[in-house]
């Protein structure tokens, strides 16, 4: 076992910078949370018990798909199978947990989160919530593995939320989306039954999007140069 920063060390780096992000848009509060990043077969995870909004990249140790320690003084979070779990069943490449006071709420209540803006279709639509299991067990890595067949966000009943994306960017993005959509029901729910887009409306979006390449900056066709 080495502790060179020099291993993975932009990926500890980028781990830190998210953890400060969630911090600061308040997703991640004291040592509650944990994110990760993968770099072909190794991951940079966390340390358990560090205060997230307040990392460095010291504080994030790199294990092998196993979970074995390859870089890092710090035990890795108690939430490791969770994220190995993910990686191996989504391949995807970097995973998000927090206890985001918004999900963490609705968690408590829901089943599922259901479609109630087209922008939760960028998460896979309907966000389901993970049965209860005890924190840092194998069956709530299980619980939570299923919740997200199909999509890249889950809630987790009584405890918070995860997202994966395949670039660490994207699982933050979708993590401060579902905070805000969570926000967003729980306004709606203290108003009234929320209105929820069907399956027609979702299809509908899906093809608007992929027509016009949304959530992607482009430069002004020709016809429209000169009326900025
Ligand atoms: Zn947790």
């Amino acid at each position: 076992m080495t502790d060179s920063s020099t291993v993975l060390g932009q990926e500890r780096a980028a781990v830190a910078d998210a953890c400060r992000r969630l911090g600061a848009e308040g997703l991640l509060i004291g040592t509650a949370g944990n994110v990760s990043v993968r770099a072909e077969d190794r991951v940079a995870i966390t340390a358990t018990g560090a205060v997230l909004a307040e990392l460095t990249a010291d504080q994030v140790t790199v294990v092998d798909l196993d979970g074995k320690v390859v870089a890092g003084m710090l035990e890795p979070t108690s939430e490791l199978d969770l994220h190995l779990g993910v990686y191996r069943r989504y391949g995807t490449g970097a995973v998000v947990h927090t206890h985001a006071p918004m999900a963490t709420a609705l968690s408590l209540v829901l089943d599922e989160l259901p479609c109630i803006h087209y922008q939760l279709l960028t998460l896979g639509g309907t966000v389901r919530v993970a049965p209860y299991a005890t924190f840092g067990t194998p069956e709530l890595a299980e619980s939570v593995l299923a919740a997200l067949e199909g999509r890249s966000a889950a809630l987790m009943a009584n405890h918070g939320a995860v997202t994966h994306a395949p670039t660490l960017d994207k699982a933050v993005e979708h993590a401060l989306l579902l905070e805000w959509a969570c926000g967003v029901y729980q306004r709606a729910a203290a108003l009234g039954p929320p209105r929820v887009l069907d399956e027609h409306q979702q299809l509908a979006v899906i093809e608007a999007a992929i027509a016009r390449n949304y959530g992607t900056t482009r430069p002004v066709p020709p016809e429209q140069e000169g009326t900025r």
